[in-house]
């Protein structure tokens, strides 16, 4: 399985196309078509899409205008095959944004198109890969980087300095590249956005086997993108960082890590990148008696597979979005399962969220030029903004714990009746998975069903009562009940507000960066931090997204914006820069402000969303667009520069 898979030509027998062709996704089929044909009537009125309906199969489309898109359709590919004039110049932008409206359902502002274009890569890479080699601009210069964590984000940060002629080093501590999808291989674990958008946009698969892929399906490509960047000699596995220190003189990083030998390395770089994630250090509950346990327990990310569950009485500790998609898997084995539920999580229906994708679909993909381009780009318009208005406190309203706005109580209402449809005839279970606070104050289970309908066997009970202690054989709750098991599971989720645990930094002045955090990390943009010069974060402070986007496309937001302030450090033959504390602190004040108008910042829900001063260090609270614009270019004015 490659990364980027070649287009095949249309062949030339009519029938093989039409019988394909009802397994395609007609929407964009048809602006791929409007685009190799350079025909825009084929965006015909009719079948402009209704927004109410979007995101139904087939965009909402009826029967009869299916037939009449497919219809178009094959008229289109038979004049692009027949007259082989190939695939036009890219048209203007004018006509772009009119094809961008028309898989949109809805007007695209000006202000989109120039983003909109980079996730599209019609040019390729051309537009987000940098646009300068430190070979014209610092040749003689010795200058390198040294990236921590071999996961999405630093297999992306590796891919763009290394196009810039940057060196780079990096340190994994696993023994394979992937990170949470190398570390979470609990039964069920599958992405919950879908991979035509969960993936990079330099590296775009026609045939990904599923909508949502299973871990191992993305284990597998984020492994072949890194073998294709040529980065496996570069990366240093089983070696886990355990300092960095700033060395002001040298104008260096100085970081000293400990391979599975026990042997230490010291590497000497001039920036230095974090890509270590939020969620990779798994949390136990601070539950009384937890270590009295004398049966068998794990955590969903270290998921212990010697044990077989078959027949068992089995715990299940959490109902975040882990424990949600491994509780069918587990309910299938177990003799008995008891799920301890603390919060109810609201569920939104993914229906297709286990199909593979139709043959005829990946066909079209591989077949048409520009349909995988454009079928990334509905999928991405409407993740973009997507729930953000939905996520809005509306102080008229006025906001409660039921919800926070007009828009938000809608959302309530839709996901109430999909509760309700899986628990229909069982009142009990129906009132444990109704959730009491406003939708989108916590982190979505994604789902097709399964987790409610796990719960309603007979050998699954979900426990609402609160635990009060964990005994030697099983688990008591509050109403003095013990249930006893032969095996606890814990899918409680991970130290997200622990950003860089348990890493040593120390920047300029000896300053120690968890003390300077004290437990509430913060960064400008969420990638740069004072006095922690050539510093990077990605994934860090307030760049979690929890009602638009996808994490990868912050991602590589905040490494155009790394590469460009290296640029910036070799053009300018700078030694060091770091932002100024009132930039810095400015920014995080709208930020609080801003997610404090969000449903996670306003509602008092438990969740990894906030830390222990009960701020959110986690989440972005703006639209994807304004993350787009503050990540393009590196303001001078922001910064404490400090030269060569
Ligand atoms: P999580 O969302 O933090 O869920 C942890 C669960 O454990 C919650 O139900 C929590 O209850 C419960 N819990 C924690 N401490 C407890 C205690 N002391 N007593 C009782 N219950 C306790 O963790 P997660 O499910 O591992 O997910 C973390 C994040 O990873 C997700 O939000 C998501 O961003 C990501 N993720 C993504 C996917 C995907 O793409 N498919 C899959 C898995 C995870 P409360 O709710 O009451 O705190």
């Amino acid at each position: 399985m490659g990364i980027t898979s070649k287009l095949s030509p249309l062949p030339v027998d009519d029938a093989e196309i039409l019988k394909q062709l009802p397994e395609a996704e007609l929407l964009a089929l048809l602006t791929a078509v409007a685009h190799i044909t350079d025909d825009l009537e084929v965006l015909d009125d009719r079948l402009y899409p209704n927004l109410l309906t979007l995101r139904e199969p087939q965009s909402g489309y009826t029967e009869e205008q299916q037939a009449l898109a497919r219809d178009i359709v094959m008229r289109g590919l038979r004049k692009f095959r027949d007259e082989q004039k190939g695939v036009p110049a890219r048209p203007s932008l004018e006509r772009l944004r009119t094809i961008m409206q028309f898989v949109a359902g809805e007007p695209v502002s000006e202000r989109y198109v120039p983003l909109l274009l980079e996730e599209l890569a019609l040019d390729g890479d051309q537009l987000r890969a940098p646009q300068w080699n430190k070979s014209s601009i610092a040749p003689d210069r010795d200058f390198s980087a040294i990236i921590i964590g071999a996961g999405m984000s630093g297999i992306a940060a590796a891919h763009r300095l290394r196009q810039a002629g940057v060196p780079v080093t990096i340190l994994e501590k696993n023994d394979d590249v992937g990170g949470t999808w190398l570390e979470n291989k609990y039964p069920g674990c599958r992405v919950d956005i879908q991979n035509h958008m969960y993936s990079y946009s330099f590296a775009q698969r026609h045939d990904w086997p599923f909508f949502f892929s299973p871990r191992q399906v993305l284990h597998e490509y984020f492994r072949n993108c890194a073998e294709e960047f040529g980065l496996l000699p570069i990366i240093n596995f089983k070696t886990e960082v355990e300092s960095a220190v700033w060395d002001e003189d040298a104008q260096q990083w100085v970081v000293t890590s400990i391979n599975a030998a026990g042997t230490r390395r010291v590497d000497r770089a001039n920036i230095l990148v974090s890509a270590v994630g939020q969620l990779n250090r798994p949390n136990y509950p601070d539950i009384a008696g937890i270590d009295s346990f004398a049966g068998d327990s794990f955590h969903s990310a270290t998921w212990n597979f010697n044990i077989d569950l078959t027949g068992k009485k089995v715990a299940v500790i959490g109902t975040g979005a882990s424990a949600c998609q491994f509780i069918p898997q587990v309910a299938k084995q177990a003799g008995e399962l008891f799920v301890f539920q603390r919060t109810t999580p609201w569920m939104i229906p993914a229906p297709r969220y286990q199909e593979t994708v139709p043959n005829g679909f990946n066909w079209m993909l591989s077949h048409v030029p520009f349909y995988a381009e454009w079928y990334r780009f509905s999928m991405f318009w409407r993740g973009a903004e997507g729930m953000l208005p939905a996520a809005t406190v509306d102080p008229d309203y006025p906001p409660t714990e039921k919800s926070v706005g007009l828009m938000n109580e809608m959302m309530r209402q839709m996901l109430i009746e999909w509760t309700n449809a899986l628990t229909e005839g069982d009142e009990v279970l129906r009132a444990q998975l109704t959730p009491n606070y406003p939708p989108l104050s916590k982190r979505f289970v994604v789902d097709d069903g399964s987790f409610a309908l796990s719960l309603r066997q007979p050998h699954v009970s979900l426990v609402t009562d609160k635990i009060e202690r964990i005994e030697a054989t099983g688990i008591r709750t509050t109403d003095g009940q013990l249930r006893e098991v032969d095996v606890i599971i814990y899918g409680t989720g991970f130290k997200a507000s622990q950003f860089l645990t348990p890493m040593k930094v120390t920047g300029r002045n000896k300053t120690d960066l968890h003390e300077q955090w004290s437990g509430d990390a913060r960064a400008y943009l969420g990638v740069v931090i004072p006095n922690f010069p050539n510093f990077f974060c990605l994934y860090g402070p307030n760049t979690n997204i929890v009602a638009n986007g996808s994490i990868i496309y912050f991602s590589e937001c905040e490494v155009y914006y790394l590469v460009e302030c290296a640029k910036m450090l070799l053009e300018s033959n700078l030694g060091s820069l770091d932002p100024l504390l009132s930039v810095h602190d400015e920014y995080n004040e709208r930020i609080d402000a801003a997610n404090r108008l969000r449903t996670w910042g306003f509602s008092s829900v438990s969740s990894w969303y906030k830390n222990a001063n009960g701020r959110s260090a986690q989440n972005w609270p703006f639209s994807v667009l304004e993350f787009w614009e503050q990540t393009r270019v590196p303001e001078t004015s922001d910064y404490k520069l400090v030269s060569q």
